[in-house]
């Protein structure tokens, strides 16, 4: 059936939000009324549509990535979802189907084509029960408006010109250069190629006046013209990183190891961790990931390698995800790296960061009395960098502005979430994110002179001299709404357990968010997944988790 725009008037569903960004968003559940009944009114239309007309091509009868595809296309056509873009250049394909044990749910994850070519960062979540009918449907689409969809360069001139921008000489990158509709800072939609993770080889490319080094960035080259339209850092930093935390070096661990030519060396085979020492070395001269430890133990080694297993069995157990990259890859760390750019003062070996680089772990090390003490050693900082390992392998939110202050917060959240994994009581969790002096503390954001309303949200161009846009800034405002969901209680106990909210918004950020999502497509992530979670409780009950949810975004302005 042919979809009628005048019948839009009277909509079942609202007409979906439009971002600033120029993206479309519309969210909707089953265990909402208007939800309900859209996809009861999707159900009730199938009869009349060409796609499920025959009773084989039901989405019972189909593997779910088929039935996913099925339903949108119904829906896209159907007159009982006239608030989808009716787009007829548009397509979608396929990236994927998850099965999520935390909600039994399967998510199918689509992104936008038109004329065959993705819209970046554009995606369409559908969510599934064991009948492969709608559990959620949400939406975050565009309608670029470009002169021309036919590049005007090669593939080959785009990575010869990212060769010369990252310092490869007459060498070429890795990397296949792909086609995009990518929409700029500046809001204006461009054909580009894009060429991803793409380590850099020049040296000295971050100001001193930051402890950054982004080693691997995204870039994006127009297709029309060659130009550079973005360089995306893939280097979320450790800002500050002053180590003064208890210190965990004096305490025994027990870890697991591995024989290899007779010889101890620091690989768990069970969780696929192994862990590195580049001796004090720079990472940017080509070492990484150095000499796999072999015993006698450097402390530092042993805080890397115990922390990285108290992480890796926490997304295992409490997420049902199987290492970084939900696959059960390695977990690379390296400790005793030095930046000699930012070594302070020079020849001291003190570089105060830790960071996932894109690919695995760096950590340098403070000076804490007299003694070189690495940044491993701080649970919270570990987590919140290996944190930043899922989010790139999943959200993959760009390191830039409002994406990147999001990127930071989702890491915070976790990294609360882990560093207080072993206290049941709520009650007595510590907000303070990093180590040292309490760099980011969710509860007050404003102690370390963070936002914490949106209306406080500070504006700031999107080089590393500004932090890339605040990340390290503005994620104070969502950090604060996430502390206002943890702590949600009815004045006898909290609404969530600590493994809900770490299902909660784990589900959000790998299943319902995208590269250039903002706090507001976050809110609306995580209703979704507490609805998703909770589905099987009583109306009132999931109505309840709902609105502490969403009490929780508005008391920091996210609406
Ligand atoms: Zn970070």
């Amino acid at each position: 059936m042919a979809k009628q725009m005048k019948k839009a008037a009277t909509s079942r569903v609202p007409a979906p939000g439009t971002t600033a960004r120029g993206f479309q968003v519309m969210a909707i559940h089953v265990t909402e009324k208007r939800g309900r009944r859209a996809f009861e009114a999707l159900r009730a239309d199938r009869p009349a549509s060409n796609t499920f007309a025959l009773a084989e091509s039901l989405p019972k009868n189909l593997d779910p990535e088929s039935a996913a595809k099925r339903i949108l296309a119904h829906a896209f056509a159907s007159d009982a979802m006239p608030t989808l873009v009716d787009d007829e250049a548009s397509s979608f394909r396929s990236l994927g189907v998850e099965t999520v044990p935390l909600t039994g749910t399967t998510i199918v994850k689509f992104r936008q084509q038109i004329r065959g070519i993705p819209v970046f960062a554009s995606l369409v979540s559908v969510e599934l029960d064991d009948d492969n009918e709608l559990v959620s449907l949400n939406s975050s689409l565009a309608k670029p408006d470009l002169a021309s969809y036919v590049a005007s360069i090669s593939p080959l001139d785009a990575l010869k010109r990212i060769a010369d921008l990252a310092g490869y000489g007459r060498q070429l990158p890795d990397g296949v250069p792909t086609l995009n509709l990518f929409l700029d800072h500046g809001g204006k939609w461009r054909l580009a190629y894009i060429v991803e993770d793409v380590r850099s080889r020049t040296k000295g490319k971050a100001s001193p006046a930051q402890h950054q080094i982004p080693l691997v960035h995204d870039y994006v080259i127009d297709a029309r013209s060659g130009a550079l339209v973005a360089e995306l850092p893939r280097t979320p930093a450790l800002r500050h990183g002053t180590a003064s935390a208890p210190d965990d070096l004096g305490n025994m661990q027990t870890f697991n190891i591995e024989m290899k030519d007779g010889k101890r060396v620091m690989r768990d085979a069970r969780l696929n961790i192994e862990t590195y020492d580049l001796r004090y070395r720079d990472p940017l001269d080509g070492t990484l990931p150095g000499k796999l430890v072999k015993h006698p133990w450097s402390p530092a080694a042993v805080s890397a390698h115990t922390h990285a297993a108290v992480v890796t069995t926490y997304l295992r157990k409490v997420l049902k995800r199987n290492n970084i990259d939900n696959m059960g890859g390695r977990v690379v760390s390296t400790v005793k790296c030095v930046v000699e750019q930012f070594e302070r003062p020079p020849g001291s070996k003190v570089w105060l960061n830790a960071l996932w680089d894109g690919k695995q772990m760096l950590y340098g090390q403070d000076l804490f009395n007299g003694r070189l003490r690495s940044m491993a050693s701080s649970l919270s900082v570990v987590a919140h960098e290996l944190f930043h390992g899922v989010t790139g392998g999943t959200a993959r939110l760009i390191y830039l502005g409002e994406s990147g202050a999001l990127n930071e917060s989702y890491s915070d959240i976790f990294g609360t979430l882990i560093a207080n994994s072993k206290q049941p009581d709520i009650g007595k969790w510590h907000w303070q994110v990093g180590c040292g002096m309490a760099v980011r503390d969710m509860q007050n954001p404003t102690q370390d002179n963070q936002p914490k309303l949106m209306k406080d949200f500070v504006q700031l161009p999107l080089t590393l001299n500004h932090d890339l846009g605040g990340v390290h800034l503005n994620s104070g405002i969502h950090n604060y709404a996430a502390f206002n969901i943890m702590t949600a209680n009815d004045g006898r106990k909290f609404i969530f357990t600590p493994k809900e909210l770490a299902a909660m918004f784990y589900i959000a950020l790998t299943q319902q968010l995208s590269r250039q999502s903002t706090f507001a497509d976050s809110r609306r992530a995580v209703v979704l997944a507490t609805r998703s979670l909770f589905r099987n409780l009583p109306q009132t009950q999931i109505d309840i988790r709902v609105a502490a949810v969403k009490a929780g975004f508005a008391a920091a302005g996210i609406r």
